[in-house]
C-alpha cells in the first residue's frame, strides 16, 4: 500500500543534504520512503494532506534516561547546590543499604509515559542511556505498542556512589558488579537486538567514565565491537567528575577515553561539555576537540538540561568546526527535540558571542543526520527512497508562528514539540492530530505521576540528612492543599 504525503514542506534528502520542497510529497509504501521531493508520478492508495506542515524525518533523540530520571525532572533547579551542578550524583549517591530501587510496576509506568512523551514531540528513535536495569520483557512488549525504535541496554558500573552520614560523595569499587554488569549488558544484547518487530535495538553501556574503571571501559568497547553495536557513556558532563579523571589518569575525560580506544565511529559519548576547550576547566593542555574529531566519536548534546545549571557548550561552533560529529538529546523533560533545537542554535550565539553561531541548519541537521553515524543506520534520520518511513509532520502556519518564507527557520525559531501533528515510524502512524491513536494517553499520565509520587516520597530513607524532597527543593512559592481533591 502507497501512502503520499502531499500539500506541506518537505525536507527531502538530496545529493548533498536536506532541500526543502514547498508543496512536496512524500510517498512511502510498508516501512519504506519510496520518493520525497516534488511531484510524485505514479499512483497511489492513500493521501495524507500536510497543508501548512513541515514533513519532516523524524528526530533522533540521543539521550534518555526513561526510568531514572523519574523523580527528578520538576526538580532541577535547586538542586545543584551540593556536588558542582552533578545532578545525578543529588539522586544516584545515596546512604549505602538505604535506596530501593522503584518497583516493577513504577518502572513500567513511567516508561511507557517517556516513550510516548518522546514520539509525540517528534522522536521516532530514542537512545535510553540507563536507568534501573531489568523487566525487559516488559520493555519490549511497552515499545512495540507505542511503536518507537529505541536504542537500550543494561547499564553498568564497578564503581558506586554513596553519601556518608556528612553527605560527602564517595566511590566504592566492585569489579565483579562490573564484571556481572558487563555479562548481563553482552546477553541482554543476544537476546533482545531486533526485538519488539526489529523496534528494540542493543547498546553497550558503561554508565560514566567515573565510575568504569579502566579495564572495565576496555571490556566494555571490545565487547560492543564483538557484537557490533554502539557503545555510549557519559563523559566530562560536570566539573567534579573532569578533576576525578584528571586525578585518576593525570588525563581529560576525553583524552583518557581516546588513549585507551574507547572512541571511535561507533562511539555516543553524553554531554562532552568539559574538555579543554571550557574555561572553567583552566586546563589549556592538549586540544580534547581535535581528539574527538579524529576519533570520529558522535557528542550527544543537551542544551536545555545544562543551561538549567548555568552550564553551556563551548561552543556548537567549535565542535562543528572542528569536524565533530554532533547529535541532540533531551536528557530531562520535556523531550521535545523541537524546543531542543532552539536551545542548541541560542546557546551557541551567547557562547561564541557572534548571532551567526548556531544555525538552524546545523541544529537540525544534528537532529537529524547526526544521530545515524554512531548506529551505522542510513535509513535514518532522512527521507529519501530507500529510508525508512520514520515522518514526524509539525504544524507550522497557525497564530503561534507568523509569517515565515524558511520553515527550518521558522521551526528552530518559533516552533515547540506541541505543535507535532502527525508521527509515522516504520510506515505506521502512531500519532495523529497531536494524540496517540491506540494509546490511553490520560491513563499513562496519570500512571506515571503515580509513580513519580513514589519516588519523591522515597527521598527521605535514603538522603544523608533525611531531608524530604520539599525542604531540599523548595517549591517557587508555598504550596497549599486548599480543599480534598475529589477524585
Ligand atoms: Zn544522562
Amino acid at each position: 500500500m502507497k501512502t503520499a504525503i502531499e500539500g506541506g514542506w518537505v525536507v527531502a534528502f538530496g545529493k548533498e543534504g536536506h532541500e526543502v520542497f514547498q508543496n512536496g510529497t512524500v510517498v512511502y509504501e510498508y516501512d519504506r520512503v519510496v520518493h520525497a521531493g516534488s511531484e510524485f508520478a505514479g499512483e497511489v492508495d492513500a493521501r495524507l494532506d500536510a497543508r501548512g506542515m513541515l514533513v519532516s524525518p523524524g528526530f533522533i533523540n540521543t539521550h534518555i534516561h526513561p526510568v531514572g530520571n523519574g523523580g527528578d525532572y520538576l526538580l532541577m533547579d535547586n538542586i545543584k547546590n551540593d556536588y558542582r551542578t552533578a545532578n545525578y550524583l543529588s539522586f544516584s549517591a545515596p546512604l549505602k543499604g538505604k535506596f530501593a530501587p522503584p518497583a516493577p510496576e513504577n518502572m513500567a509506568a513511567l516508561r511507557l509515559f517517556v516513550l510516548l512523551h518522546a514520539l509525540r514531540h517528534g522522536s521516532t528513535t530514542i537512545i535510553d542511556v540507563g536507568g534501573f536495569p531489568g523487566e525487559w520483557e516488559t520493555y519490549a512488549r511497552q515499545i512495540e505498542s507505542v511503536g518507537l525504535r529505541v536504542y537500550a541496554g543494561p547499564a553498568f558500573r564497578d564503581r558506586n556512589t554513596f553519601t556518608d552520614e556528612q553527605g560527602r560523595i564517595y566511590y566504592e569499587e566492585n569489579a565483579e558488579a562490573g564484571r556481572q554488569g558487563l555479562e548481563k549488558a553482552a546477553a541482554f544484547i543476544r537476546e533482545f537486538d531486533g526485538a519488539a518487530d526489529g523496534l528494540l535495538r542493543g547498546i553497550m553501556l558503561p554508565a560514566q567514565v567515573e565510575t568504569c574503571t579502566e579495564p572495565l571501559l576496555r571490556a566494555a568497547k571490545e565487547q560492543a565491537q564483538k557484537l557490533d553495536v554502539p557503545v555510549h557513556t557519559h563523559a566530562g558532563g560536570n566539573l567534579l567528575k573532569f578533576q576525578r579523571i584528571l586525578q585518576e589518569y593525570r588525563k581529560t575525560p576525553i583524552a583518557f577515553l581516546a588513549d585507551i580506544g574507547f572512541l571511535d565511529s561507533r562511539t555516543l559519548l553524553g554531554h562532552a561539555v568539559f574538555t579543554t576547550a571550557h574555561p572553567w576547566t583552566l586546563y589549556p593542555f592538549g586540544d580534547d576537540l581535535r581528539l574527538l574529531a579524529e576519533s570520529g566519536a558522535t557528542v550527544g548534546h543537551c542544551p536545555y538540561k545544562y543551561v538549567k545549571m548555568a552550564i553551556i557548550l563551548r561552543s556548537l561552533e567549535q565542535y562543528l568546526q572542528a569536524g565533530i560529529p554532533m547529535a541532540i538529546g533531551t536528557d530531562s523533560y520535556p523531550m521535545d527535540m523541537v524546543s531542543e533545537m532552539r536551545w542548541a542554535s541560542m546557546l551557541a550565539k551567547v557562547a561564541d558571542g557572534n548571532y551567526q553561531a548556531g544555525r538552524p541548519r546545523d541544529v537540525f541537521n544534528a537532529a537529524t543526520l547526526g544521530g545515524c553515524g554512531f548506529l551505522a543506520r542510513d535509513e535514518l534520520g532522512r527521507l529519501a527512497p530507500g529510508s525508512k518511513a520514520d515522518i514526524v509532520m509539525i504544524r507550522l502556519e497557525h497564530m503561534g508562528t507568523g509569517a515565515f518564507r524558511d520553515p527550518i527557520k521558522a521551526l528552530v525559531e518559533y516552533g515547540a514539540g506541541r505543535d507535532v501533528d502527525t508521527v509515522i515510524v516504520n510506515g505506521k502512524t502512531l500519532i495523529e492530530k497531536g494524540a496517540a491513536i491506540n494509546l490511553d494517553e490520560e491513563k499513562i499520565y496519570n500512571e506515571a505521576c503515580r509513580a513519580v509520587e513514589g519516588y519523591w516520597a522515597n527521598v527521605p530513607n535514603w538522603h544523608w540528612a533525611g531531608q524530604d524532597v520539599d525542604s531540599m527543593i523548595p517549591p517557587a512559592f508555598p504550596i497549599h492543599e486548599a480543599a480534598a481533591a475529589n477524585h
